[in-house]
């Protein structure tokens, strides 16, 4: 068996990078406010339908829908924007309350060619601050990304590129420059792009055609049609991200792909993962609610791919070290036992092998990578101590019950802060029950 195409099990390493990721993205979504939200991963198919755009590649090419038992066509999410305003509504949230700041984290599903940073099971943490028409919610929700990606320590070679896509007049009046534009070289335009030219001339700007991208360096940008409103909302993010320190380079060709989106758009790019180099993107969609069926509801927000993160992490965050519990041989397995439990609800991973003598059992210590080893022989049982082997420098020492956490913390096995925890512990109980 096989998993299916474009889809990956995370397990060991694969886990730890990709669990290392959400954690940062929680914690530091945390230090903004943001409160963690998990909607279905299958929605209605409207709710992407209606809102991601006729004419995006997620729409017409990369949907998983199909029709349940009952005959209702479904669709597992292939971003998570619009579920969050879906239960925005579904929940009656906007009424009062608002601005309200989300983070969620979970697995995506899109219908893509399989390829190095695309799958089609992929996993995005995201952030959104809903029901906020300030350019400094834009400016903070930038910041909140750029600070996960400084906590994964790979804001090293991460650009954020930041675009505006103005009100509805600037971009009518953009949209006919770049008609008459793209009009005019009509023949050198891709197939697709003639289509876009039709329906949705912007998104001929987010081509990945070679010959659509030549004509799209020599093609207007929006910064010439920007109403005063607009251009003055742009500058105001832009000096807000000044002053939350967060570099950026202006680009007026990110468009972005779907078409809910206006005013501020952006991308954290990176050249160090070849072709798929966008690991963060977003932006203000003020219209995003109300398609759901709500009031107006400015909002802006970002999703990153957890895949792409998790690639540019420099190290694997590393496995859990337990202790290894080792009774030497089955008389001490009781009080081993009462042992492995004490540390466990002392908050020190410990493990013991269920079953092998002393050779084995230290064999399989070693194997899993327990930092110490905490064996327990006739006599130990006998006067309340253990003996304590360090497995990185083999050093070995006999101590008391009570001092064994200081012991492991001394070895730097465990934390300090946990040493009080054990004090006045018992080895063997005083009604000597662990003789059954
Ligand atoms: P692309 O241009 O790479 O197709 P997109 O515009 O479709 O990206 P978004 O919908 O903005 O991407 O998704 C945000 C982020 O999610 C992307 O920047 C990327 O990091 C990640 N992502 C998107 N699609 C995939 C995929 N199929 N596999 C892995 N990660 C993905
Ligand atoms: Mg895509």
């Amino acid at each position: 068996m096989q998993p299916v195409r474009g889809t990956k099990d995370l397990i060991g390493d694969a886990f730890r990078r990709h669990h290392h990721v959400v954690e940062t993205a929680r914690h530091v979504t945390g230090l903004y406010g943001l409160e963690e939200w998990a909607t279905p991963i299958f929605e209605a198919t409207g709710v992407f339908a209606r809102t991601l755009g006729d004419t995006s590649d997620v729409v017409t090419k990369e949907m998983y829908s199909f029709e349940d038992r009952g005959g209702d066509s479904v669709t597992l999410r292939p971003e998570g924007t619009a579920g969050i305003c879906r239960a925005l509504v579904s929940n009656g949230l906007t009424q009062g309350g608002l601005p309200r700041k989300v983070f969620y984290a979970g697995p995506m599903f899109r219908y893509e060619r399989p390829q190095k940073g695309r799958y089609r099971q992929f996993h995005q943490i995201g952030a959104e601050i809903l029901g906020a028409a300030e350019p400094l919610a834009d400016a903070e929700v930038i910041a909140c990304g750029w600070q996960i990606l400084q906590h994964l320590g790979i804001d090293d070679g991460v650009v954020l590129e930041i675009n505006t896509l103005g009100d509805a007049p600037s971009r009518d009046a953009y949209r006919a420059a770049l008609v008459a534009y793209f009009t005019a070289h009509r023949d050198k335009l891709s197939a697709d792009s003639q289509t876009r030219l039709e329906k949705n001339p912007m998104r001929i700007l987010d081509s990945k055609d070679a010959g659509d991208k030549a004509l799209v360096a020599d093609a207007p940008t929006i910064f010439e049609h920007l109403t005063p409103e607009a251009a003055t909302f742009f500058e105001k993010v832009l000096g807000h991200l000044d002053r939350f320190g967060v570099p950026y380079r202006k680009n007026p060709r990110i468009v972005r792909g779907l078409d809910y989106y206006s005013h501020t758009a952006f991308e954290f790019v990176t050249d160090r993962l070849g072709a798929q180099g966008t690991v963060m993107a977003g932006g203000r969609y003020d219209g995003l609610v109300q398609e759901m069926g709500g009031p107006a509801t400015p909002s802006v927000g970002w999703a990153a791919g957890i895949e792409r993160l998790s690639e540019l992490l420099a190290e694997t965050p590393e496995a859990t070290r337990p202790v290894a519990v080792i009774p030497v041989s089955e008389a001490e397995e009781g009080p081993a036992l009462a042992l492995l439990q004490m540390l466990r609800a002392s908050g020190v991973p410990a493990e013991m092998a269920y079953k092998g003598n002393l050779k084995k059992r230290m064999e399989r210590a070693n194997r899993i990578g327990a930092q110490a080893a905490v064996i327990l022989g006739e006599s130990e049982v006998a006067e309340n101590v253990v003996l304590v082997r360090n497995l990185q420098d083999g050093t070995q020492e006999r101590v008391g019950i009570p001092g064994l956490l200081s012991a492991l913390a001394a070895a730097g096995v465990v934390d300090a802060m946990l040493e009080q925890v054990v004090e006045g512990l018992e080895l063997v109980a005083e009604d000597g029950e662990e003789e059954n």
